[in-house]
């Protein structure tokens, strides 16, 4: 059952005010699941002064209970998990399977960072004088915007959320209109664990409306962005001439490089399997695959014998291993993309269409023979498109890795360790996972550099983005 959702403002589900609605939309079927509450600024302006009381009441919570409250969250998560997963699959589309691991991963999020809740610590600074005490001290920053995409209704969130909850902070988080159900879902957990009215708020509605008005208004003391990089830098542009500090998490167009001592067999697997997932609508999927000329064909046809190996079909079905495209915008750019490269003499190893005419399921596409003037080189697929092409020296790699703009994640096979150090040293982006892959830990950094974004939503860095550093020098009498 998918039941229409509402707005989370000062602990309490609620109608917009005009009581408009979206429609959302199961992408497997192309039918509406049902409605989503329409935030409009009266809302917002609910929603602002909910999350500045919320900051006043959060913030004086003790640490120490702010976490009890955050792990409560972590469980519900786990008990519903089921429920939710059943949810995200009907309104994102990526096989239960996934949605479950999605909601697994969530909950471990939640606890990580009610964790380090606990140890948000300053420092004491020794000082040049007797009885002087010189403190470094950790503040919550203060009412936050958060802006989270449709791929990951989940993920996206519970970063932000939990990050800026275990600092002291209030949330106003504008959720993805796409997938608004296992969004609320979370919203709701965290309600359910006793969080205090205001210290979250959940919107949707129009994107560009609610960040105008958010970004800039003096309540919002942060604000995060998870989405593409055009927008981002929108939205960086606003934060900037407000003064407000901001993360963003933006796109990708991850070079997976194999050199020709990779165990050639695991590389093709994990690589394919990581592109498939969530049919390539992930920022850190693997996209241009850079293959040394002498293992090149042995690893096109393993990458291939992969991709026509996965289950398209919906999500729900447990024989599927990839479910349709989040959107119809996507079969778009799927097949405006593969038209530019073909014309302009790319090949087609496998897929290349959309599957049937009903959902947005697309086929596991492999190209070759790609010149650097199609666009698929130069703009984030964001679908099942995997990018063949063949390198012959150390120096071709790296120029080819850092060619564009982006810089999230990077992936890297080899069973040289000097290439493997060498490798990292000399790509650059954010993350770089090396014979296997291994990102997205709660526990370690997560994000990007140059068009890909800055700040991290994993590791200590995470909390550091929603505290504010406080010095405190203090002599005695
Ligand atoms: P889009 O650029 O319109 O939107 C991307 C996300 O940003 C959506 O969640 C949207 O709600 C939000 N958004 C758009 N304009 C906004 C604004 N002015 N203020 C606040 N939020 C805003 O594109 P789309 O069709 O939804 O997605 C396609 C592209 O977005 C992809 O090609 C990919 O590059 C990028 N994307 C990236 C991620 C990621 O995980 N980094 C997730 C989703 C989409």
């Amino acid at each position: 059952m998918y039941a229409n959702v509402s707005l989370f403002i000062d602990g309490a589900w609620t109608a917009a005010v005009s009581g408009r609605t979206l429609t959302v939309m199961n992408p497997a079927t192309g039918e509406p699941l049902g409605t989503v509450a329409h935030a409009e600024i009266p809302d917002l302006d609910r929603a602002l002064a909910a999350a500045e009381k919320g900051f006043a009441v959060w913030k004086k919570v003790s640490a120490y209970e702010r976490s009890k409250v955050m792990r409560k969250a972590a469980g519900l998560i786990r008990e519903r998990v089921d429920m939710i997963a059943d949810l995200m699959t009907q309104e994102q589309g990526k096989p239960l399977v996934e949605a479950k691991g999605e909601l697994m991963a969530g909950a471990d999020v939640i606890e990580w960072f009610a964790e380090e809740a606990r140890r948000a610590y300053g420092r004491v600074i020794p000082a040049r004088a007797e009885g002087v005490y010189q403190l470094v001290i950790k503040e919550p920053v203060g009412p936050v915007a958060a802006f989270t995409p449709w791929n990951f209704p989940i993920n996206q969130a519970v970063r932000k959320i939990s990050a800026a909850l275990a600092a002291g902070c209030s949330v106003i988080l504008k959720g993805p209109e796409e997938t608004p159900a296992s969004c609320a879902e979370l919203v709701r957990a965290y309600a359910d664990a006793g969080l205090p009215a205001g210290a979250v708020q959940l919107v949707y509605g129009v994107p560009a409306e609610i960040s105008g008005y958010l970004i800039p208004h003096p309540v919002i003391k942060k604000m995060s962005f998870t989405g593409s990089t055009a927008v981002g830098k929108q939205l960086a542009a606003l934060a900037g001439l407000h003064m407000k500090r901001a993360t963003m998490e933006l796109g990708g167009h991850a070079p997976a490089i194999v050199f020709d001592d990779a165990d050639i067999d695991v590389a093709s697997k994990i690589l394919a399997t990581n592109k498939f997932r969530n049919a390539g609508q992930v920022c850190v999927s693997p996209t241009r695959f850079l293959v040394q000329e002498s293992v090149y064909e042995n690893f096109v046809a393993k990458f291939v014998k992969v991709a026509e190996g996965v289950k398209v079909g919906n999500g729900l079905d447990p024989a599927s291993t990839m479910g349709p495209l989040a959107n119809p915008r996507r079969v778009t750019a799927m097949e405006g993309f593969i038209a530019d490269a073909v014309q302009k003499g790319a090949t087609v190893k496998t897929g290349g269409k959309r599957i049937g005419n009903v959902g947005n399921f697309f086929e596991p596409t492999v190209l070759s023979d790609l010149t650097l003037d199609m666009r698929v080189m130069n703009e984030e697929p964001f679908g099942p498109l995997a990018l063949m092409v063949p390198f012959k020296s150390f120096d071709d790699v790296v120029a080819e890795a850092n060619r564009l703009p982006y810089g999230l994640a990077a992936y890297a096979y080899t069973r040289s360790a000097k290439t493997a150090n060498a490798i990292a040293a000399a790509v650059e982006s954010g993350m770089m996972s090396i014979n296997h892959h291994g990102l997205a830990l709660p526990e370690v950094p997560f994000g990007g550099i140059k068009d890909s974004g800055y700040g991290s939503e994993g590791g200590l860095e995470a909390m550091e983005a929603y505290l504010n550093t406080k010095f405190v020098t203090q002599a005695g009498l």
